[in-house]
């Protein structure tokens, strides 16, 4: 049986304290977990600090960015492992998991080792009151040890998406992936010390939220600043947990994405890009789209369109060649996509397709595969369009104003992401920016340059990640005046 252990100082620790962790498609035990205590926590804390006073902190930016570099190319040489593992704890399709999660999560390093290379800091010359010079300069220093707490649907790449500017900027991370996805982050640790990585830069620590790994790492007074990515009521308690010692936060967090479909929108592409929003990694991307609004003289056909081609889509395990929906990560999380199929229901929805189970063979009927499911005719009340679902679902409503689409959109107290489709630059421009989320794709969805700022607007998040966004977050500016 596969052990998942900790990484800690460079070395793989066992607890001897283990949970199970099952394969999404078949509900088959693959693994133990070895859960760290609040020992394992004060170990790795102790760790990340020395190693800011050793090698690593006084390590140049070159070189700092050469071994990230080798970190993104050890992933990529070692590609079918880290793959093997994504895929036996998510249960996503192949060509999902070989397109997306491994290929970003090794570029990750890359990206933010030449930003941190190349961005300069400001500088600024005044007139002094007395008619003299002075000039202002910044310099960037690392926050310190970082906690960095991690979601189940993207592992590796939201990770990474984090450790990679973490690292770059010389600070020292100590991981804490979910419990339902302990693989690729454990891999890491044998990438990090293949390549030189001192001791004490990158550890994780596996274990739960509440009571447990994460709740001690976002309590620990030598943790300098917490990144999460995650739920917005997990948010709710690390933003209390690092109220006390004032530590800065960055989240990003839940979503209730709209997507709005004009009348003059390319229909195939615009049915294409919903199918992706709403489908894709079986509807668990914080970016997906769960509320749709057509404008009415194609809602008919638009929702004829999407039921085909939601239909369409062959539900399965990895490995099935052409599999586009592969299950949800976990049992509990079946229960709670379910539970909102029965509530809308309950409340009266219209159900275009899906809303159940779907029949499937063998080993996979104990699998965690629910269909992609699509529903017309509530009142926006209801709560699956007012509450994150997480699941391959929406609701589509129509509209007949460029101005009740926007409100409409807007009505939620989430503000992550927004796909629009039109082919008229002025209502292009003019949504995207009275959206009020901290991303809207237009013509497109989830196309990400890694230089552009990312995260949630309202209870969708705290801060921007992604190119020199990432750096503010991660340095301590300081500011030398120097009066010549
Ligand atoms: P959770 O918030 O349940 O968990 C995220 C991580 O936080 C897990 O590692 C979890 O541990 C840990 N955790 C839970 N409670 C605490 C606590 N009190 N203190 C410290 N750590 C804690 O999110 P999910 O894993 O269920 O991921 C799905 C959610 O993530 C969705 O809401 C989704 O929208 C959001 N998300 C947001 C993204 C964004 O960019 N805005 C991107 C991807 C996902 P464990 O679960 O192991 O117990």
């Amino acid at each position: 049986m596969k052990q998942f252990l900790n990484f800690i100082n460079g070395e793989f620790v066992a607890t001897g304290r283990t949970f199970e962790k099952r394969a999404p498609a078949n509900n088959q035990v693959i693994g133990q977990v070895h859960e760290a205590g609040q020992a394992e926590v004060d170990a790795a804390v102790a760790a990340g600090r020395a190693a800011l006073k050793g090698e690593w902190g006084r390590m140049s930016v070159v070189r700092r960015a050469e071994l990230l570099h080798a970190v993104a190319d050890e992933i990529n040489r070692r590609f079918d492992e880290f793959l093997a593992a994504e895929l036996a704890d998510t249960g996503k399709p192949h060509s999902l998991a070989s397109h997306i999660d491994i290929p970003r999560g090794a570029a990750n390093f890359k990206v933010f080792a030449d930003i941190v290379k190349n961005v300069p800091t400001e500088s600024f010359q005044m007139t002094t009151p007395d008619g003299g010079t002075a000039i202002s300069y910044a310099a960037r220093s690392p926050l310190g040890v970082i906690g960095v707490i991690c979601p189940w649907n993207l592992p590796l790449l939201l990770m990474t998406w984090k450790v990679g500017p973490a690292l770059a900027c010389g600070n020292t991370v100590i991981v804490k992936p979910s419990e339902e996805t302990p693989a690729t982050a454990t891999l890491l640790g044998e990438v990090m010390n293949a390549v030189g990585i001192p001791k004490g830069v990158y550890q994780v620590l596996h274990g739960f939220g509440p009571g447990s790994a994460g709740e001690f790492i976002t309590r620990h007074p030598g943790i300098n600043g917490i990144t999460f990515t995650g739920e917005t009521r997990t948010g709710e308690a690390i933003m209390a947990a690092a109220a006390k010692g004032v530590r800065p936060v960055s989240f990003e967090l839940g979503g209730k994405n709209a997507g709005i479909v004009f009348a003059d929108a390319d229909f195939d592409k615009a049915v294409a890009g919903i199918t992706r929003s709403a489908f894709e990694n079986c509807g668990q991307v914080c970016l997906g789209t769960e509320r749709v609004y057509v404008q009415r003289p194609i809602f008919e056909k638009f929702v004829q369109a999407l039921k085909d081609k939601a239909e369409s889509l062959k539900i399965g395990p990895s490995e099935l060649p052409g599999v586009g929906l592969g299950p949800l990560i976990s049992a509990e999380h079946k229960a709670k996509v379910l539970g909102y199929y029965a509530q809308a229901v309950e409340q009266g929805a219209t159900v275009v397709t899906g809303g159940g189970v779907p029949d499937m063979p063998g080993e996979y009927a104990q699998g965690h595969f629910v269909q992609p499911t699509i529903w017309t005719g509530l009142p926006e009340t209801a709560s699956v369009i007012r509450e994150e679902i997480f699941g391959p679902c929406c609701h589509i409503a129509p509209f007949d104003t460029e101005e009740e689409a926007i409100a409409l959109a807007n009505a939620t107290d989430y503000g992550l992401a927004t796909t629009v489709w039109t082919q008229n630059l002025g209502t292009a421009h003019r949504v995207a920016n009275a959206i009020e989320v901290g991303l809207c794709w237009v013509n497109s969805w989830f196309l990400r340059d890694l230089r552009t700022a990312f995260g949630g607007a309202k209870a969708s998040g705290i801060g921007r990640e992604g190119g020199v966004h990432s750096l503010e977050f991660y340095t301590e500016t300081k500011n030398i005046m120097i009066r010549l």
